[in-house]
């Protein structure tokens, strides 16, 4: 695939993750969205006529202004910026093609009739605007990204319902998907009395057995007038048969269907004509304003051409792993005639995103393999024969292999290190890196140190200078907020070699900063990287090793295959002397109190303790002005014996360091802090965390937030305060009450809340999955990177497998599309 094709792409998945965001200018690694849009589309292909690159610098234009645009504003140039690239791509490619005639109206579109119409026309390549004649809808299927026949058939649904049973009114029970048939006794389409954006739509159907009322509640001013109601209402003229299709709940008036799909038959015993009713329904991931069943429509239409898909799989890896072929599955996770095909078919589709994203891994590792050469690093020597003796513990066994696995790899010239080490918050990883830094300045190399934020850099710094000033080397600190004078000087330190070792944030990886000699990078909290950043900082050396850390472990299989190219250790041991900390959920005032009775004990016997704030995007100078008066109300009436320090992300680095200092040193007990406290910060004399508003933290956060307490020896306490009665959020709570397992509490966080969210999509680089789930689908992992490794190790390029080839590097480049704002 050619750059051309791969901006193209890129383009396009950037403007979808705005739509999908919430047009809210994401932030990617580098750039703002709107940047990354205005920077290319400055630069227009070159095959295209001077009035169309106009065109191209008027839309950059518009961008540039993004930032000024209203929500809604911002909505419509996103929309219109697709559907120009959309056009514009077509012209580049096939710069002859005469306007489309427009095809007639189709009249029906279940997928019989859609067959004999385009039987001879249909293809994979065709424009769905030419496939299906669906007036403005063509435009909803362009902001759902989806273009082509075959955007179509891999545009899969998210869900599937369960419509093929029928049933009587009588015996409906609550849960179980079904379709009624009955008559129409009354139609009501009215605004409700109390919200007037409110429509009510209220149906009652007969059958021999019983009576069912059936609801939609329509939300927007569009239902609201009359004409509309009464449209909507002479749909369903009385003494007419319906089919009505939906889930079965019980409410306090009674059973009815939650979200019914109503369809009017043609009479008593009339075959089920709609495509939804009376079958295994598909339901799609919509953007806003795209009417659900347009979607379904154009799938139907699309599918005869599903026999046209090619397998790039070849057909004994398909019988070996039990995969049916592409062209059905393509077709059966849309249309199941039952769930035994979607199972399959699934399955299949499952497979083959793991498939092409392990094939896509291993053969990148091949590549790394021939290119680089890396330097090798002997364990033995003085400088770490001396840190062995200035070590204030023994290392835990978990340390002690991951370290020598680390000497392994620096050992070996041929392939620099690449490795990724797990660890719980406390498990004590820092030492570990420190162990790999050492060997790399005893052989004459520089290492980098770098951490996500400020706080993290500067505590690394603190305790890395005590053992560094022992061992008489020279260590540093860069952050945003180092000195000019002082970054100069660290600057030349570097360049002549005088300085073996620098911390810092992302400072590090600007363009001054240039090593004499970089032989490791270490990397703390590599999940808050963009995958750009981190490959700035390799690219200060010469192939160095790579040591990278994460506090957010997964399942060592889950990271084998998601870190594809990396290898990954864990520490799975605390160091010894950690009592588990006590975590419970409070509520309301009584509980409060005890809290804060509890506090005053543990600071009575000199302990200190965290009290800490959320800190959401959308409202953050809300929860600062809570965090600010929390701060406030607990020093003037709850705590006033107490000092009490407030740490939140606008204070400048000097004034944050003041208050953590103050803290560390115990001049002040209590810490009321946003979550600028999270990352690693460590003070073992605290016992106590309080967390407000518990339920709007992830528990992959929570439990980070928790690992600030137990650091000591003396037994800790965790309180969640939440006052949210929503069961889902009392379930997450309570795993944390249940588990300190960092690895279990990631891997439920998954569950509730998707990997993406967890492990931060975007940012960890990791992909997309259009069907895959890495929590329910693990085995189908598994199965997928044997295979992959099979055909690597068979034929490391693919040379001798065309299609395979082609089909990864589309699929591998939109996989990895997640990296698109670089
Ligand atoms: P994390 O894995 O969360 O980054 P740190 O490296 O910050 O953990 O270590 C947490 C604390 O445990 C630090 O105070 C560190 O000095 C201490 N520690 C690390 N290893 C050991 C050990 N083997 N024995 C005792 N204390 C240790
Ligand atoms: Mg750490």
């Amino acid at each position: 695939m050619n750059e051309q094709t791969l901006d193209w792409i890129r383009l396009q998945k950037a403007l979808s993750v705005e739509a999908e965001r919430g047009y809210i200018d994401i932030m990617g690694n580098q750039y703002r969205f709107s940047e990354f849009i205005c920077l290319s589309l400055g630069k227009p292909p070159k095959n295209i006529s001077t009035g169309d690159k106009i065109q191209w610098h008027d839309v950059a234009q518009k961008f540039a202004n993004y930032s000024n645009l209203s929500s809604s504003q911002r909505k419509q140039l996103v929309i219109g910026t697709r559907n120009f690239l959309h056009k514009q791509k077509v012209l580049t490619e096939t710069p002859s093609t005469p306007p489309n005639p427009k095809t007639p109206r189709t009249a029906a579109l279940n997928s019989s009739q859609a067959k004999t119409y385009f039987k001879q026309e249909i293809s994979l390549d065709m424009p769905l605007s030419k496939v299906i004649d669906i007036g403005r809808r063509s435009n909803y299927l362009e902001r759902l990204g989806l273009y082509t026949v075959r955007d179509l058939l891999f545009y899969y649904p998210r869900d599937h319902l369960d419509y093929a049973r029928q049933v009587q009114i009588t015996h409906l029970e609550a849960g179980e998907t079904v379709t009624v048939i009955g008559t129409v006794k009354s139609c009501k389409c009215f605004s409700s009395p109390k919200n007037k954006n409110l429509t009510i739509f209220e149906l009652v159907l007969t059958d021999p057995t019983g009576r069912l009322k059936l609801n939609r509640f329509l939300m927007g001013a569009r239902f609201g007038n009359p004409g509309s109601q009464a449209r909507y209402r002479n749909q369903y003229p009385v003494g007419s048969i319906v089919a009505a299709s939906g889930l079965v709940k019980q409410n306090k008036y009674g059973i009815t269907l939650d979200k019914p799909e109503i369809e009017v038959l043609d009479g008593a015993g009339a075959s089920i004509e709609s495509i939804k009713i009376g079958r295994v329904l598909p339901v799609y991931a919509l953007t806003e304003g795209v009417p659900a069943d347009t979607v379904r429509k154009s799938v139907v239409a699309a599918l005869p051409a599903a026999k046209y898909l090619a397998d790039p799989l070849p057909r004994e890896l398909r019988n070996q792993y039990g995969l049916v072929k592409l062209k059905n599955a393509i077709a059966c996770i849309h249309y199941p005639e039952n769930w035994e095909e979607l199972t399959h078919a699934r399955r299949r589709l499952v497979f083959d995103e793991f498939f092409y994203l392990q094939l896509g891994f291993l053969q990148r590792r091949q590549e790394l393999k021939q290119k680089q050469k890396g330097a090798s690093f002997a364990p033995e020597g003085k400088i770490i024969e001396s840190f062995n003796n200035i070590l204030p513990f023994t290392l835990t066994n978990a340390q002690q292999r991951v370290v020598n696995e680390i000497f392994g790899d620096l050992g070996k010239a041929d392939t620099p290190m690449n490795r990724l080490v797990q660890g719980d918050v406390g498990s004590g990883k820092t030492i570990v890196a420190v162990y790999a830094i050492l060997a790399a300045i005893q052989s004459g190399y520089q290492a980098a140190f770098m951490a996500p934020t400020e706080v993290l850099a500067e505590q690394h710094y603190r305790k890395l200078v005590e053992w560094f000033n022992l061992l008489h080397l020279p260590v540093e600190l860069l952050t945003g907020s180092t000195k000019t004078a002082k970054r100069r000087d660290i600057h030349s330190q570097l360049a002549n070699g005088e300085l073996p070792l620098l911390i810092g944030t992302h400072a590090l990886i600007q363009d001054p900063v240039q090593f004499h000699k970089l032989g490791l990078a270490v990397i703390d909290e590599q999940h808050r990287f963009g995958v750009q950043q981190r490959a700035r900082l390799l690219g200060k050396g010469k192939s160095p090793h790579v040591l990278t850390m994460t506090a957010t472990p997964i399942p060592r299989t889950l990271a084998l295959t998601l870190h594809g190219d990396l290898d990954v250790s864990q520490i799975d041991e605390l160091p010894p002397g950690r009592q588990p900390i006590k975590t419970m959920m409070k509520k309301g005032k009584a509980d409060r109190k005890k809290v804060y009775d509890l506090i005053r004990r543990e600071i009575a016997q000199g302990r200190q303790a965290y009290i800490i704030f959320p800190l959401v995007e959308e409202s953050e100078k809300l929860d600062l002005k809570a965090a600010t008066e929390e701060h406030k109300r607990l020093s003037e009436s709850i705590f006033p014996e107490f000092q009490i320090a407030l740490l939140h992300g606008r204070m400048s680095s000097a004034e944050k360091d003041a208050a953590l200092n103050s803290f560390r040193d115990n001049k002040c007990q209590i810490i009321v802090s946003t979550t600028v406290i999270e990352v690693g910060v460590d003070v073992p004399n605290a016992t106590v965390m309080v967390i407000e508003h518990a339920d709007r933290f992830g528990l992959s956060q929570l439990h980070q937030l928790r690992g600030r307490v137990g650091r000591g020896s003396s037994s800790s306490f965790c309180f969640l305060m939440s006052s949210s009665k929503n069961v889902e959020a009392r379930q997450r709570l309570a795993v944390l009450e249940e588990s300190q397992d960092g690895f279990f509490i990631s891997e439920a966080d998954m569950r509730f809340r998707g990997p993406g969210a967890v492990l931060g999509t975007r940012q960890s680089g990791l992909p997309d999955f259009a069907l895959a789930s890495l929590v329910e689908d693990q085995e189908v992992l598994t199965l997928a990177r044997e295979a992959a490794e099979k055909i690597i190790a068979a034929d490391k390029m693919l040379d001798n497998s065309p299609s395979l080839k082609q089909e990864l590097e589309i699929r591998y480049r939109r996989l990895m599309g997640g990296d698109i704002l670089n």
